[in-house]
């Protein structure tokens, strides 16, 4: 890890060149790697010696911009992944087994909420859903023996809630297991979440950290901080039967998760993203500073434009002083609360479609978080196979627009907004 700040992190961390060296990250299209002698090839085999076997596993590219995120976050090491769904799914599956349970936020990301609520739990794991404004003591009443995490997202998509980290790090490490926090929306540049107690990290690097809508992709980092040697995970203490009997904790430490997840988890699954693929999240990290700056400041702007405007019912934002969650966002996102705001528009659904629709430079998309300013409808896209009761839950009315403001100049977008509001 460097002592540089973000910004040049952003831009510096991840790939060093030597002397005569390619300037930029090389894009290293090889699934396969040459080696001297058998013998070597045989120690990285034992993972004795440091090196890429096999382009499922690992490659130089993808490396590189691993380092680069896990240096952004302050973590021990990250894993890219070749989505974020691919991401979620294996930062659980990382510590635990059938016949266990993890604790989560009820207001993620609706598909994270079937990957957890239907995926998972035909593996035989079990998700607990908790909401923030339960006390201590009915969170508390979800754990047992066989939890073995809590996870949420550091600013929920779409219900914009923004996640008292510390309080629930407290509770998962109570309980003797670690917090895993889904930082996406915010990016490291907004809030990090492991300087508040969250041991690991998710993100879907679809959003902001590509930010340009080109390429999915996702990663785990690890904060190294959590002791896996309490009893409750024998599968990082324990010989791993299916690697000649490495030991995670006792072999490597601090990156003891990380490894497990490499070496078991993505040898198993493959789900490594292409080096092409990371060689581009790598370049528009580049600038990841100064788009979170831009998206936030632009996203404030509309959001109090909103919130003046009468034929406007609601405006949730954040750093909004109306937000019920204004408290938490001027803590844990001093910087910004990004580029996504929920709202609705007097007239319901019908009033909701007919300004979407009279949009002209804010295009309908199902993605957000990119450079371009886009509006979508949950209820009826995204989020459409959740129940009723669970789009309450995940705090989505069926009034609620979703707008990903971008980094065009805010005076366009916000006069976009007012002429299709015009047409009401
Ligand atoms: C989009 C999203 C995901 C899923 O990521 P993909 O890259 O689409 O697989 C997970 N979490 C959050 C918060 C997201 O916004």
């Amino acid at each position: 890890m460097s002592d540089y700040k973000i910004e040049t992190k952003c831009i510096q961390s991840g790939y060093t060149p030597k002397n005569g060296e390619p300037r930029v990250l090389p894009i290293y299209q090889s699934t396969t790697y040459k080696y001297d002698s058998s013998e070597h090839l045989g120690k990285l085999f034992d993972l004795k010696a440091d090196g890429h076997m096999y382009s499922r596993i690992s490659n130089p590219t993808v490396s590189a911009v691993e380092e680069k995120i896990a240096d952004l976050e302050g973590g021990v090491g990250a894993l890219c992944t070749t989505s974020g769904q691919a991401a979620s799914l294996m930062a659980v599956l990382n510590i635990t087994s059938a016949g266990q349970n993890f604790v989560c936020l009820s207001s993620i990301y609706g598909g994270t909420i079937n990957l957890f609520a239907v995926t998972i739990k035909r593996m035989g794991i079990e998700v607990r859903f908790v909401t923030q404004d339960m006390t201590d003591e009915e969170i508390e009443a979800k754990f047992d023996e066989n939890t073995r995490l809590v996870f949420g997202e550091t600013i929920a998509n779409p219900a914009l809630t923004v996640l008292d980290i510390e309080r629930f790090a407290k509770l998962a490490h109570k309980h003797n297991v670690p917090l895993v926090v889904d930082n996406t929306f915010a990016t490291p540049i907004l809030c990090r979440p492991f300087e508040f107690g969250c041991d690991i990290i998710t993100h879907s690097t679809t959003k902001y950290m590509d930010g340009h809508a080109s390429v999915v992709g996702g990663v785990i980092v690890d904060s190294g901080n959590f002791n896996w040697d309490n009893g409750k995970f024998p599968e990082l203490c324990e010989p791993d039967e299916s690697y000649h009997g490495v030991k995670y904790v006792a072999d490597f430490g601090k990156a003891a998760y990380i490894t497990k997840a490499r070496v078991q988890l993505m040898r198993d699954f493959g789900a490594l993203p292409s080096a092409i693929n990371a060689f581009l999240l790598n370049m528009n990290l580049e600038t990841l500073p100064l788009r979170m700056e831009r998206h936030s400041e632009n996203a404030l702007s509309v959001a109090k434009y909103l919130e003046a405007n009468d034929k406007i019912s609601w405006v949730n934002y954040p750093k909004l002083p109306s937000s019920p969650d204004y408290a938490l966002a001027e803590k844990y996102l001093p910087k910004g609360s990004c580029g996504v705001i929920s709202f609705g528009i007097k007239g319901g659904r019908e009033a909701a479609v007919k300004f979407m629709d009279s949009l002209k430079l804010a295009a309908i998309v199902v993605h957000v978080a990119d450079a371009r300013t886009s509006v979508l409808h949950p209820a009826s896209t995204t989020h459409r196979q959740l129940t009723d009761q669970q789009l309450i839950d995940a705090g989505i009315s069926s009034d609620l627009i979703r707008m990903s403001v971008g980094i065009e100049n805010v005076d366009d977008i916000i006069a976009d907004i007012e002429q299709a509001l015009a047409q009401l």
